[in-house]
């Protein structure tokens, strides 16, 4: 199996998608509707998102072995220290290379239930992602990512202590990272040139979500930790009130931080696409990385 390395070289711009392992038999249609579409358009990687717990982790393995087997995508498995002890953590990392999954998202994840409480961690499991990530090079040829968060992780002090702990991780065996949402494309460039000037030169792909809609918009915001830049709230606000035109801003600002990140030289696209094709195949499109959908 190739890695996401291997896909990400080439001189043309790639993009990636980011889907959630599927709640019940409607959400896996769902999903399985999504990855058939996108699969035609050859993203560089898929990544599966690992459940805070039980049943949806199991989803999310099977969800990524399925993908490895029955399509030809690359799957990129997620993977979290939540409440997982050392060995059950290779027990999940022996799955992955079972199935044939080669390339890991390695994170720390958050308490279940509250993103903020107090992290807990496993008595017999890890407290950081550098330390997942040393685990899966350690046990075989895995090629692994890491998060990023263009506006500081919301427990980092500062920025600089968040860049000291993502160049961390990348030193600690990461061969790239993947960006949180963010809505205006400087912060973003800003820590890219900063892991850069530290002398990394692992990718860091940006995290791209439209703002399809006020409660997606809000979703957006929680995620990515910073309020609407004043310039993307005006365009959008006259549109509280308008579905169809509160969509069409969200793609074409989409689109233009995407042309922006593109002519920065951003080696690739990573789509949150909430296991729906059609947004991200708009932006494509409008891009020119695929044949307009
Ligand atoms: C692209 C992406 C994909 C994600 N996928 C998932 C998923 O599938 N499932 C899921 O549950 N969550 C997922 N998350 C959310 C993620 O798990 C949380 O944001 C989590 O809080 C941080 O994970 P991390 O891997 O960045 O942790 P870490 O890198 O360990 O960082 C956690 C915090 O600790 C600090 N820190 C790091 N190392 C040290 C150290 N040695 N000493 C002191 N402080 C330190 C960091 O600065 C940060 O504030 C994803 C996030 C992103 C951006």
């Amino acid at each position: 199996m190739t890695s996401v390395v291997e896909r990400l070289q080439g001189e043309s711009p790639k993009f990636s998608v980011e889907f959630l392992p599927p709640r019940d038999a409607e959400d896996e249609k769902i999903l399985w509707k999504a990855v058939r579409e996108l699969e035609g358009l050859d993203p560089a990687f898929v990544s599966i998102t690992y459940g805070a717990g039980g049943s949806r982790r199991d989803r999310t393995i099977r969800a990524t072995g399925r993908i490895a087997q029955e399509t030809t995508l690359l799957p990129v498995a997620h993977l979290t220290a939540v409440d997982h002890s050392v060995a059950e953590l290779r027990n999940v990392i022996g799955w992955y290379a079972a199935i044939g999954v080669r390339n890991v998202l390695a994170l720390r994840g958050d308490p279940p239930g509250d993103p903020m409480g107090e992290w807990v961690a496993h008595p017999d499991g890890l407290n950081y992602a550098d330390e997942l990530v040393r685990l899966v090079r350690e046990l075989g040829d895995f090629c692994v990512g890491v998060a990023a968060f263009p506006y500081g992780h919301p427990r980092s002090a500062d920025l600089d202590t968040d860049l000291k702990f993502l160049l961390r991780k990348l030193n600690a065996g990461a061969d790239y990272a993947v960006a949180q949402l963010f809505h205006a494309p400087e912060p973003f460039l800003r820590m890219r040139d900063r892991v850069a000037a530290a002398g990394c030169s692992a990718a860091i792909l940006p995290g791209i979500m439209p703002m399809l809609s006020p409660r997606g918009l809000s979703k957006i915001v929680e995620l990515s930790g910073a309020d609407l830049p004043l310039d993307v709230s005006r365009r959008l606000e006259p549109y509280a009130d308008d579905v169809a035109g509160f969509r069409a801003t969200g793609i074409d600002i989409a689109t233009e931080m995407c042309q922006r990140l593109l002519d920065e030289g951003v080696p690739a696209l990573h789509f949150y696409t909430m296991n729906r094709s059609k947004a991200t195949k708009e932006v494509l499109g409008r891009l020119g990385l695929v044949a307009r959908a």
